[in-house]
């Protein structure tokens, strides 16, 4: 897995980077802040661990920065000050994790494969297509970075589109998915995806549900070739 490593002590950030290496992780390591901030902004990693005490930006500064653009990046947070109320500021912020200097490196080196787990298991429930990412286990939606509040109904009606992004479902399918064996009116899913559009289409300018004339619904992202 591809880790960053904020901190500024450079022997710590050596044994740090040796440990995590030993573990079968790619480490990038940065020194400043700023310059680590800029780092965990323009590529893409599957964890952050950061010191607090930084020279540029401190490590809350950095977490509340990353909180808002890269929502998902788990992190680990490192740091000297031991006292609860500063673990709670942590958690409270968003880190996922928060381990006390000084550490053992076993120690460091569990919480850091916990995360990436944890991690992995949560992306596990979440579908993207193009900037919308729906979470099967929360059920919720987001686009753009927005929450999108919809009916369990219309959730399960872009759930179904969503898991099968890039190919066809017809209305018989869709209607057999979302409805079961329900009774309901033979345009109920015209008009539910209608009401989808309005949600997750129309205040974005740019068109995710696709209608397939004499088939039925697709929702693919601009890039995607569409497939049987
Ligand atoms: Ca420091």
């Amino acid at each position: 897995m591809k880790i960053l490593l904020i901190e500024d002590e450079k022997a710590l950030a050596r044994a740090v980077v040796r440990l995590l290496e030993q573990a079968g992780h790619q480490v990038e390591w940065r020194g400043d802040g700023l310059e680590g901030l800029d780092e965990a902004k323009r590529n893409d990693y599957d964890l952050l661990v950061l010191d607090v005490m930084l020279p540029g930006k401190n490590g809350w500064e950095i977490l509340e920065a990353l909180r808002r653009s890269r929502r998902n990046l788990p992190i680990l947070m490192l740091t000297a000050l031991e006292e609860t109320e500063d673990r709670v500021r942590g958690l409270d912020l968003g880190a996922d994790d928060y381990l006390p200097k000084p550490f053992e490196g076993i120690e460091l080196v569990a919480r850091v494969n916990a995360l990436l787990r944890r991690d992995k298991a949560f992306k596990g429930n979440i579908i993207l297509v193009a900037d919308l990412e729906l979470d099967r286990k929360n059920q919720t939606v987001f686009r753009s970075g927005q929450e999108i509040h919809l009916t369990k109904r219309e959730f399960q009606l872009l759930e179904a589109l969503a898991v099968n992004h890039g190919k066809v479902l017809t209305r018989e399918v869709i209607q057999n998915r979302v409805w079961g064996d329900e009774e309901s009116y033979s345009n109920t899913v015209d008009v539910f995806v209608g009401t989808l559009r309005k949600k997750v289409d129309a205040p974005f300018g740019s068109k995710l549900i696709h209608t397939v004339v004499g088939f039925g619904y697709m929702l693919k992202s601009p890039e995607e070739v569409a497939g049987p």
